[in-house]
């Protein structure tokens, strides 16, 4: 368990810091100026806070996956296997046990996620991911 949440951890730090490569910037009004607001746990997921429009953000918002239920870690795996052949949704589902309809949602994200460079180059570098 605790591998899985260091996993997790890496996965969005490495995210993080290909997302705000260029500093912190709000996702919704641009503004540069934003503060740590508070992390959630130890080594959690830290909420931020935009000093222009005063909305909180946190490092997944705006991204394919700031509302998803699965782990990132689920993500950079069905990525993986997107980036090796067209895997089917069969492929997907059984790779990392979710339904099949989940998993066709997961291929259709990640379709259009993949378009996108930022996310198509951190998705795309798999060594954070061992068990891949
Ligand atoms: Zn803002």
């Amino acid at each position: 368990m605790e591998r899985v949440k260091e996993l997790e951890t890496s996965l969005l730090e490495r995210l993080a810091a290909e997302r705000w490569r260029e500093g912190l910037r709000c996702p919704r009004c641009g503004g540069q100026r934003c503060v740590l607001h508070m992390r959630l746990g130890a080594g959690g997921r830290r909420k931020l806070k935009c000093s222009n429009c005063g909305r909180s953000f946190n490092d997944l918002t705006g991204t394919p996956f700031a509302r998803s239920h699965l782990p990132l870690s689920s993500w950079f795996v069905a990525a993986g296997l997107m980036a090796l052949r067209t895997p089917t949704c069969a492929d997907i589902a059984r790779r990392l046990d979710i339904k099949v309809s989940t998993a066709w949602r997961v291929r259709r994200v990640l379709t259009r996620a993949l378009a996108d460079p930022l996310l198509r180059r951190v998705l795309a570098s798999q060594e954070a991911l061992p068990c891949a």
